[in-house]
């Protein structure tokens, strides 16, 4: 790789740094930075002068879906509904959905992601896991692959012999053995050995365990010691929705998150998706662990799934990081946007105390998207989350003409709230990974974006024809499902 040189306006150099000027940054051949020193800014031409270079942003919770549920008729609902409606997405051609996904996440600076895997054919997840390897290569986008691990309540949490009971006779027998067809854990843990030999510089296998409530104890526990054992980290959804904190009170009396302590998993190696249901004994238990809490804020308000208790996260000093989820606020897969959502959620008044309500400030919530998320995707030691001299080159670099143009300031504004208040995906000029300029000029260079879109569309609609999905059979399926929660047979209530 060749190295180069970014003239830049201004420099955010970290989280708990303050803004620099004018300054030439080196990149050396190693995608290292090599050099970050001032320069004078009347050298700079007006497109240079226009630039912020800050690190590149982490999105810590993700999966991969080049293909919008939305464009699918998957309408934003309930997470427990919304997930039997998945079943409208036709099967498309795993790089180029994995492929638009990276294409789309790096468009909005985002130099790493974490992708949790769903397997379109459980029969090909090895072939899948390649072509998401081979779309991370192309990209130049760092991804930690979460390799799914999904063996316990396919259709609802609890004991489908008693969901089937909510179904007409003919299908009832299917729904109550339905469990019995999901891969082993020790199936599962063979194929993630043969796996292995996909990693490669920007693509590394991370243990997936779906979801306690999506995961036999027994592969919880082998899970939690392959990560001892190898040093491998763990990502998890936790307590999304409010039926999985009924599920895990109900089943788990002596405490749902001191179990999952109890059993090795809770670690530094480990990361929680969402989180929204967690509360503070939790939160605190988690905090002395070093377990890092990905949030994923616009995906829990679409899914209706609420709020994640983010004063209460920053108050037991949880480490945060952020996720779009796939489920971006306008599904545009904006990183900087979601990055302004969690900061002004991170700074509402809390109902308990009284007074004046603290001024904002950016640290936590930079930390969270520079070097938080990074931690969770690429483990704490990378040297990434701020631009220094050795630190990788992971550089985002922000246009500010646009959100700027009413400015009456001298120069540009470089005041990290100011830009987290305003930029977009629409300001990404560059995006640098590991010195590889993987947007340029606000243009995608590994591959061609507008056509692998299009191509993907067609082939979905293709699908989408040739075998439409069945409406009637997911309506009825989400009506029994329903009833079952309703009747709260998700709690063990005949
Ligand atoms: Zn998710």
């Amino acid at each position: 790789m060749h190295g180069s040189t970014w003239h830049v306006g201004a420099v955010l150099p970290a989280a708990d740094a303050p803004p620099l000027g004018a300054h030439a940054i080196t990149i050396g051949g190693d995608g290292r930075i090599a050099a970050l020193a001032p320069c004078d800014p009347s050298g700079l031409t007006t497109a240079e002068a226009a630039l912020v270079a800050m690190p590149a942003l982490a999105n810590a919770h993700d999966h991969g879906r080049g293909l919008a549920t939305l464009a699918c008729g998957v309408a934003d609902a309930p997470l427990e509904h919304w997930m039997i409606d998945l079943a409208r997405q036709p099967r498309v051609d795993a790089y180029d959905t994995a492929a638009l996904a990276l294409a789309r996440l790096a468009g909005s600076g985002v130099a790493a992601v974490y992708h949790c895997h769903n397997t379109q054919n459980g029969a090909a997840l090895l072939d899948e896991a390649e072509a998401v390897s081979r779309a991370a290569r192309d990209t130049g986008v760092r991804v930690a692959f979460g390799w799914p691990f999904f063996d316990a309540n396919p259709l609802v949490y609890g004991d489908h012999a008693e969901l089937a009971r909510f179904f007409p006779p003919e299908r009832r027998a299917a729904i109550a053995t339905m469990d019995q067809g999901l891969r082993s854990c020790a199936t599962n843990m063979a194929l993630f050995e043969r796996a292995q030999a996909l990693e490669h510089d920007t693509f590394a296998l991370h243990y997936h365990p779906v979801a306690p409530q999506w995961a036999q104890p027994a592969t919880l526990v082998a899970i939690a010691a392959a990560s001892a054992a190898s040093g491998r980290r763990v990502h998890t959804h936790l307590l999304e929705t409010r039926l999985q904190r009924e599920w895990a009170d109900a089943h788990f009396p002596q405490g749902f998150v001191p179990w999952l302590d109890a059993i090795g998993l809770l670690s530094p190696r480990l990361t929680v998706a969402h989180g929204v249901w967690l509360r503070a004994d939790e939160l605190a238990l988690l905090a002395a662990r070093g377990v890092t809490v990905s949030v994923n804020v616009s995906s829990n308000l679409r899914l209706r799934s609420g709020l994640p208790p983010l004063a209460q996260i920053a108050q037991a000093g949880v480490d945060l990081a952020l996720g779009l989820d796939g489920m971006g606020l306008d599904d545009d897969a904006d990183m900087l946007r979601e990055i302004r959502l969690a900061h002004l959620l991170l700074g509402q008044p809390d109902r308990d105390a009284r007074g004046p309500v603290a001024l904002p400030g950016t640290q936590a919530v930079l930390h969270a998207a520079w070097s938080g998320g990074r931690a969770a995707i690429l483990g704490p030691d990378d040297g990434g989350g701020r631009l220094a001299p050795g630190a990788p080159a992971d550089m985002l670099l922000i246009d500010r003409r646009r959100v700027a143009q009413d400015w009456i300031g001298h120069g540009w504004p470089a005041d990290p709230a100011w830009l987290l208040a305003r930029a977009t995906r629409a300001d990404v000029a560059h995006l640098l990974v590991g010195g590889r300029a993987v947007v340029r000029d606000g243009q995608v260079t590994g591959l061609d974006e507008a056509a692998l879109a299009a191509r993907l569309v067609a082939q979905a609609r293709a699908a989408r024809a040739a075998t439409p999905p069945d409406t009637a059979r997911i309506a009825q399926t989400q009506a029994a499902t329903h009833a079952f929660y309703a009747a709260g047979c998700h709690c063990g209530q005949p």
